[in-house]
């Protein structure tokens, strides 16, 4: 669960904070960092930067030595100005617009190339440019569809039987070809999901011969048995010849984030709800996979009756709900409960919908709260709009 003096500092912080915010914990993604180092001492990482992407972290996680990883302009900008070098960041993704591919000439990162048509747009923008190639494993994949991008009917990576003609393009257009590129997909428990991406790697080595760089993804779990995977890795490594680079988003900082939201009152239809100043808009996950977070009450439970409640936000979509059928202690008017593992896709993908505006981001040193953002102004949710 949560480390007692971050659970201490929750209490403090509600004091001095309006609700609901996003608080993260520094030490447990030190922890994780090191559990992952631990694993893969081997391994070069760079942090998606999709799970979270406040510059404070950013900033933290590349004096640990890190690099980030991006799937768009944005991402890509947001990394150089947390000081990151354009060797220091990976570009993923299947769509690189024309606009983006302009901006980035001169100073562009190592491309993952995605199809055949990015090669020869990547070629055209930005010659030269170093590269991988991401392979489409076409596996079955155990998790939520949406996070499934390693199934072959998904729109990521290029199809292993035509991968070795593509390397060969990528050469003869004068780009500098690095290596391979992975990723399965987000959230995956199964240790068997990565040895057979890994056997698709393995299969395709003698068309496509050494690379300097295997690039595997990130997608870890947070109950995945990484030491499981030491062993696979390292021996693909060794056929190849090459680096291995691993993009870890979620398994750095799922964990050390919580959503505090506070209460605004219960009522009962044909069930029960706890009511929260936070739903979708703060927390989508729930709404968009269907994702579980366990819940933690920051309120006193002595003597309180319990109940089997339902979390809704204050939107108006009856898919609103935060959590189901959660044992509580009945909470009252005002009082506050946190929504764990919500470190990673939890602030990344607020919404403004229902001119909300998204919630402040905190992070505890250790020593005290650092605001990483503000909650952002209403006002600001009126900007580029006339009256
Ligand atoms: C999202 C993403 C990651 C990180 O995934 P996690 O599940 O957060 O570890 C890594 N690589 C690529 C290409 C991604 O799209």
């Amino acid at each position: 669960m949560l480390d007692p003096t971050f659970q201490r500092a929750l209490l403090e912080a509600l004091d001095r904070y309006p609700t609901p915010f996003y608080a993260y914990d520094w030490g447990r993604v030190r922890a994780q960092l090191a559990r992952l180092r631990e694993a893969f001492p081997f391994a070069r990482f760079f942090y998606a930067l999709k799970a979270n992407p406040r510059l404070g972290l950013l900033r933290r996680l590349r004096a640990l030595g890190l690099g980030a990883e991006a799937v768009s302009l944005g991402e890509v900008l947001r990394a150089y100005r947390s000081g990151f070098g354009p060797d220091q960041v990976v570009w993923n993704g299947p769509v690189k617009t024309p606009e983006a591919l302009t901006t980035l000439k001169g100073r562009e990162p190592l491309v993952v190339l995605d199809s055949e048509g990015d090669v020869g747009r990547v070629a055209r923008y930005l010659p030269g440019a170093r590269v991988l190639l991401r392979v489409n494993p076409d596996l079955p994949v155990n998790t939520h569809g949406h996070l499934a991008t390693g199934r072959g009917e998904s729109q990521f990576g290029v199809l292993p039987e035509a991968v070795p003609g593509l390397v060969r393009t990528i050469r003869e257009k004068g780009l500098t070809f690095l290596g391979l590129h992975l990723h399965l997909g987000s959230a995956l428990s199964r240790v068997e999901d990565f040895l057979e991406g890994y056997g698709v790697l393995d299969a395709l080595y003698p068309q496509v011969g050494p690379v300097a760089v295997l690039n595997l993804g990130g997608g870890f779990g947070l109950d995945l048995p990484l030491e499981a995977l030491q062993e696979p890795l390292k021996s693909l490594a060794r056929l190849y010849g090459a680096q291995v680079w691993l993009e870890p988003g979620r398994y750095l900082v799922a964990e050390a984030g919580v959503l505090v939201s506070r209460v605004v009152g219960l009522k009962e239809t044909r069930r029960r709800y706890v009511l929260l100043d936070a739903g979708m808009t703060s927390l989508i996950r729930p709404a968009l996979y269907g994702a579980r977070h366990p819940i933690l009450p920051l309120y006193p439970r002595e003597g309180r009756e319990e109940g089997i409640f339902d979390l809704a936000g204050p939107a108006c979509e009856a898919g609103d709900i935060l959590a189901r059928e959660v044992r509580l202690p009945v909470p009252q008017e005002g009082e506050a409960l946190a929504i764990l593992e919500a470190g990673a896709y939890g602030a990344s993908m607020s919404l403004t919908y229902l001119d909300t505006p998204r919630p402040l981001e905190l992070l505890w040193t250790g020593a005290g709260w650092e605001v990483l953002r503000t909650r952002e102004p209403w006002e600001r949710l009126l900007e580029g709009e006339e009256a």
